[in-house]
């Protein structure tokens, strides 16, 4: 790379970092990548997705440029102050894999993608709270499908709720979530509560003509998880009324 075109894609790469960290105090390799146009959208979606084996793939750029572009971008980055703190990136997939950038897979060249730089100004406990939000494994969406007339890509079958992959939809049981119950929207307690102990869920969608959009439905949760939280609710409501009793 020439010194000028070093100094052009440096300039690119700074206007994109800057927007991204006014935007949301942080900045990361993916927000750079998508800023300078290297990485289109809907490339990034489907790598979440679990779609593509490795980020560096559908980046526009060979992978020397893309070196030299992280390189730029930590080194303005330390420059400015601003904290590296490591983050994960798990895949939108039942499976919630890790996501993996480099072609080689090196862990040390991960470790720089996954790391995201976060505002000097913000407090330390700002910035545990950024971090450990941008770690968490993203929702899980589950479609209730308008027309029932579906059939899985994987196994042929078909059922009231589908996962859309890259092939096409498939069916709960073949995706892993067959053993799910479904909670409607609408208690919010119970929602909140039996989601934080189900370590497998996902949200249910449904598209509205009229409005235009896909609208929560409620919650895929695990039997034993949903269970246990609504005794707990209901030995909480015993108790209260019990006390309520007591008290007339
Ligand atoms: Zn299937």
């Amino acid at each position: 790379m020439t010194p000028q075109n070093r100094r052009k894609l440096s300039g690119r790469i700074i206007k994109a970092a800057e927007a991204a960290l006014a935007a949301k105090n942080y900045v990361s390799s993916v927000d750079v990548l998508v800023g300078i146009g290297w990485l289109d959208p809907a490339s990034l979606k489907r790598w979440q997705q679990g779609q593509v084996a490795y980020l560096e793939r559908v980046v526009q750029a060979n992978l020397s440029r893309i070196s030299e572009a992280m390189k730029l971008f930590r080194s303005w980055a330390a420059g400015k102050g601003l904290v590296p703190k490591e983050t994960h990136y798990i895949a939108r997939t039942p499976r919630r894999q890790t996501l993996c950038f480099s072609k080689s897979g090196n862990p040390t060249i991960e470790q720089l993608y996954r790391t995201h730089w976060l505002s000097g100004e913000l407090s330390k406990s700002k910035r545990e709270r950024l971090a450990e939000r941008a770690s968490r494994a993203p929702e899980l969406v589950v479609i209730q499908p308008l027309n029932l007339a579906w059939t899985c890509h994987r196994c042929g079958g078909t059922g009231n709720l589908l996962v859309m992959e890259n092939p096409g939809p498939a069916c709960l049981r073949c995706v892993g979530l067959g053993d799910l119950e479904f909670l409607s929207a609408g208690n919010a307690l119970l929602t909140r509560r039996a989601k934080a102990k189900s370590v497998r869920h996902a949200v249910v969608v449904r598209f509205s003509k009229s409005r235009g959009r896909y609208e929560r439905q409620g919650l895929l949760l695990e039997p034993q998880a949903l269970a246990e939280v609504q005794r707990n609710l209901a030995q909480q409501e015993v108790k209260s009324v019990g006390k309520g009793a007591a008290d007339a």
